[in-house]
């Protein structure tokens, strides 16, 4: 057991750290005007490696592993949820790609995309469900030798971005679930304006609608085997969960970061208010969450950096997932309490924080169906 950082592992903190202060807190505000994501910032962060952290050096990478990941996601959400969120969306169809994909198609799709020149989308939820694949509607019907995909995704990220699209649909012939691969846009795809939503602003989501696509029928196009959609789209969810709970991990210490500035400095008689008992009793519980969610995310990236633990991944990323969805909710209310009616001011940035924390429990799949994920694992481990 290792609790010190190696020097990697701190050199690639630092490096977040760093960028998160001197680039991403100057521009929050562009940031956060939905829907535009400032393409020069967006730029910048894969020209600064962030997003091939984990990635092999072979497809442009820095093959730090995810203890790096979650360590510079963390810090870059300490300042910005949103800016770590556009990062990750992207990565989603690159994790399942490096896991289950050929040599042509990472070839294809890694490294551009950490160089920042494409941006991917994963699309699975549709509005009849976002946990449930039996429930799909979206369908792949065989014309020749071409799929005809039509149908309704809901809340794609990145959707309205040119990328790799992965999108999950029913085959109309045998009903079984296929992983497709293609490049967005095409003919017969578009998009809603994006959803207004409480958090993660800068971080864009659309409908997408898919009338007749049509994508070739060959390997290229396809990930994995056909048929193998649901599997494919459960092992990669799992690195998703790891990914978003290291996002919702970093707003929750960002609203920590905001609460302990606010106590330092507010003074009542001469002192600052960190000397009333209320106060530390309430600081103290905040920061054991805190810790208690940071241990549960780095355990989990041990488990990420090793392919042969996947299994185990599912039931862990389930669980922390849940767990730092739903602890970060509560500790950024804590944060906010902590800092009387200057908490709910936008200026102060809790209220920032709690907003992107709030997208935490529902994301990358609801709290209690990661519940039943965690505990069909552990119940039999
Ligand atoms: C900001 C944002 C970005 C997103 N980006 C993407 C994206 O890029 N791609 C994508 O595919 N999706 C995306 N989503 C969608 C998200 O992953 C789904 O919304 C989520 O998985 C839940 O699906 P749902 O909303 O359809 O809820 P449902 O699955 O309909 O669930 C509704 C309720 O029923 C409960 N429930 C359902 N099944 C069970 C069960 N078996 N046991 C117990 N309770 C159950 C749930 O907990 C929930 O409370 C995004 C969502 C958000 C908020």
């Amino acid at each position: 057991m290792e609790f010190k950082l190696n020097e990697t592992q701190e050199s690639i903190q630092n490096l977040a750290r760093d960028f998160a202060e001197k680039v991403l807190r100057p521009r929050i505000d562009d940031i956060e005007e939905v829907g535009h994501f400032p393409t020069d910032i967006y730029q910048q962060m894969a020209d600064t490696g962030l997003l091939g952290i984990a990635f092999d050096e072979k497809y442009g990478g820095i093959g730090a592993g995810y203890d790096s990941f979650v360590l510079a996601f963390e810090e870059l959400s300490k300042v910005s949820p949103s800016a770590a969120t556009a990062l990750l969306i992207t990565l989603l169809p690159l994790e399942a790609i490096n896991l289950f994909g050929s040599e042509e198609q990472k070839q294809a799709y890694i490294g551009p995309s950490i160089e920042g020149k494409l941006r991917g989308s994963m699309a699975f939820t549709e509005p009849s469900t976002g946990s449930d694949p039996k429930q799909l509607t979206t369908t792949a019907r065989l014309d020749g030798d071409t799929w005809v995909i039509s149908g309704v995704k809901r809340f794609i990220s990145n959707a309205a971005y040119a990328g790799p699209m992965l999108l999950y649909a029913k085959e109309a012939e045998t009903g079984k679930c296929t992983a497709f691969l293609f490049d967005k846009p095409i003919e017969g795809y578009s998009t809603s304006t994006p959803w207004e939503k409480v958090g993660l602003l800068g971080s864009p989501c659309y409908d997408v609608f898919l009338d007749e696509v049509r994508v070739p029928n060959d390997d290229f196009h396809i990930l994995g085997k056909r048929g193998d959609g649901f599997t494919i789209l459960k092992a990669t969810t799992a690195y998703g969960k790891l990914g978003f709970s290291a996002v919702f991990l970093g707003a929750f210490g960002g609203a920590v970061n905001a609460a302990k500035d606010y106590v330092t400095t507010k003074v009542h008689r001469d002192s600052t208010i960190t000397k009333f008992q209320a106060i530390q009793m309430k600081f103290a519980t905040m920061l054991s969450k805190y810790e208690s969610c940071r241990y549960m995310v780095y355990n989990c990236a041990e488990t990420a950096n090793d392919h042969s633990r996947l299994e185990e991944m599912l039931g862990q990323s389930a669980l922390v997932k849940a767990y730092v969805g739903d602890t970060a909710v509560e500790g950024c209310v804590l944060a906010m309490n902590l800092m009387g009616s200057y908490g709910v001011m936008k200026e102060y940035q809790a209220e920032r924080f709690l907003r992107d924390a709030l997208i935490g429990p529902h994301v990358e799949g609801q709290t209690d169906v990661q519940r039943v994920i965690a505990a069909g694992y552990y119940l039999n481990h």
